[in-house]
């Protein structure tokens, strides 16, 4: 609803500090420095109640210990995947690529109904971006301080702001590259390391990559990495169609733009509702003006919307002359969903979801895999008897130890020699060989189907088969 309150504090674009022209903002890129002006509303408020949980997740799991383990850890060494009360391994393969094809899917189905809100709201590039902007905003001041701070010739004040804000990017940094390898590391052995300076040059080295990443991406290089660097922005406009929700500019309502006395009839003068404040670009992240229409640079952050609101909101004009919107502007959430390419990524998400948690529920936590020797013959006689031998490897990959007893589930007169009861620790691999034998007299054919069982005590008692072939002499 529009409001009458103080209409005469709008700041037009003549009081605001404008960037030197020329090249002194140079940064580590080519182009221009962006000063990001600071706003409130809703997008800004649905950020930080976005970006806070996920930061706090990104940082505290690392230090949450389960059942003797780190929550989540991807231990490469012993090619382990731990994440809460699960151990994943390599033969688990299907469930990380299902995951993977869930987590394409569901990107692709937010970005046909809402392009790029995942950039705009839970990348992590865009998340580290805002904190450190926000250090920045803290240490030198807000966006008009920052622009005569950098034109200021330099003084014990203007280096003191710098370097605050250069240790506080510094700190984040550092405890960015660190949490990042400490769930590849091990949080405890990593800080423990790393303060007896017991740490491999070969981790030191990449943990120290990933803090020179974070400085640098978030602290320089910011709406770059989105333009230029990031696969993502350079395919996700194919799959926009005219339904799309974009940060969009209402151009008839808006133009013609330009100044005016607050409260004046802007109709008369022949104005739109765009007061040509500059507001919606100093907001803007990526450093464009969503008035020239969509760009693909726009990651749908909805900063330049809280900005004119609040503009709008001061001269008394109604909200939302940049708003989220679709070419065809249906304005209904479910429609979205009737659209057909809608239709097909939401239909696949459902599937591979359903697939994904069928496979979970089911997995074992033992696998078989048996294999003949390949160290004697296809079989060999004795007594009478025609004997195969395989080599059986079993994989506990539980988190606690295991009974296994391995039997034989064939056609009557096979046999199974050898020891069958079998003790593995949590996460052990141990190898057996077995021996099958069935009497030669009354064999009818060469080739027999057979399978070797493994019963176990893992979560419950479960029993899992593998087939093989049991080879015997051709029958003349
Ligand atoms: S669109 Fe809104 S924020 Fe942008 S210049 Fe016009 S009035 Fe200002
Ligand atoms: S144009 Fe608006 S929505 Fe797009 S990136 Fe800039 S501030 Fe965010």
């Amino acid at each position: 609803m529009p409001t009458n309150s103080k209409p005469e504090k709008i700041p037009l674009v003549s009081l605001d500090v404008a960037p030197p022209e020329g090249q002194q903002y140079k940064e580590l890129y080519e182009g221009h420095r962006v000063y990001v002006r600071k706003t409130q509303g809703v997008f800004q408020r649905l950020r930080r109640n976005i970006a806070v949980p996920l930061m706090l997740a990104f940082f505290l799991l690392p230090w949450l210990q389960i059942d003797d383990h780190q929550a989540v850890f991807l231990d490469v060494i012993e090619q382990k995947f731990y994440v809460l009360w699960w151990v994943f391994w390599p033969q688990d393969t299907i469930l990380l690529a299902s995951l993977l094809i869930i987590a394409a899917f569901a990107l692709f189905a937010v970005t046909v109904w809402a392009g790029r809100v995942w950039c705009g709201f839970t990348c992590p590039q865009t998340i580290w971006t805002s904190i450190f902007i926000w250090i920045e905003d803290f240490c030198e001041g807000d966006r008009n301080r920052r622009i005569r701070l950098d034109a200021a010739p330099w003084s014990l004040e203007k280096i003191r702001k710098k370097a605050s804000k250069h240790i506080l990017w510094g700190l984040v940094a550092v405890a960015t590259g660190t949490t990042f390898i400490a769930y590849f590391y091990g949080m405890v052995p990593l800080v423990k390391d790393l303060a007896t300076a017991q740490i491999s040059l070969e981790s030191f080295l990449w943990t120290l990559l990933f803090v020179v990443l974070t400085y640098l991406n978030a602290g320089y290089m910011r709406e770059q990495v989105c333009k230029h660097m990031c696969p993502y922005s350079r395919f996700q406009s194919v799959m926009y169609d005219q339904t799309t929700l974009m940060v969009s500019y209402d151009e008839k309502r808006g133009d013609p733009r330009g100044p005016r006395k607050a409260r004046s009839d802007y109709k008369k003068d022949g104005l739109g509702a765009c007061i040509d404040c500059d507001w919606c670009v100093q907001v803007c992240p990526a450093d464009i003006d969503i008035r020239d229409g969509w760009q693909a640079e726009c990651i749908n952050c909805g900063l330049c919307i809280d900005a004119c609101d609040n503009v709008m909101e001061r001269m008394g004009y109604q909200k939302g002359l940049i708003r989220f919107a679709s070419a065809l502007d249906l304005g209904g959430f479910w429609q979205r969903f009737k659209q057909p390419r809608m239709l097909g990524y939401s239909l696949c998400l459902v599937l591979m979801s359903g697939l994904f948690l069928n496979n979970l529920g089911g997995r074992e936590p033992l696998s078989i895999d048996v294999i003949r020797d390949r160290g004697v013959h296809l079989y060999r006689e004795r007594n009478g008897q025609i004997e195969n031998v395989y080599t059986v490897k079993l994989n506990n990959m539980s988190d606690r130890p295991m009974e296994v007893q391995l039997g034989l589930a064939a056609k009557q007169g096979f046999s199974l020699s050898g020891r069958r009861k079998h003790y593995l620790e949590a996460g052990e691999v141990f190898t057996v060989p077995l021996r099958i034998s069935i009497p030669a007299e009354g064999l009818a054919k060469s080739n027999y189907q057979i399978a070797i069982s493994a019963t176990h005590s893992g979560n419950a008692e479960a029993k899992i088969e593998q087939k093989v072939a049991f080879i015997a002499p051709v029958k003349s």
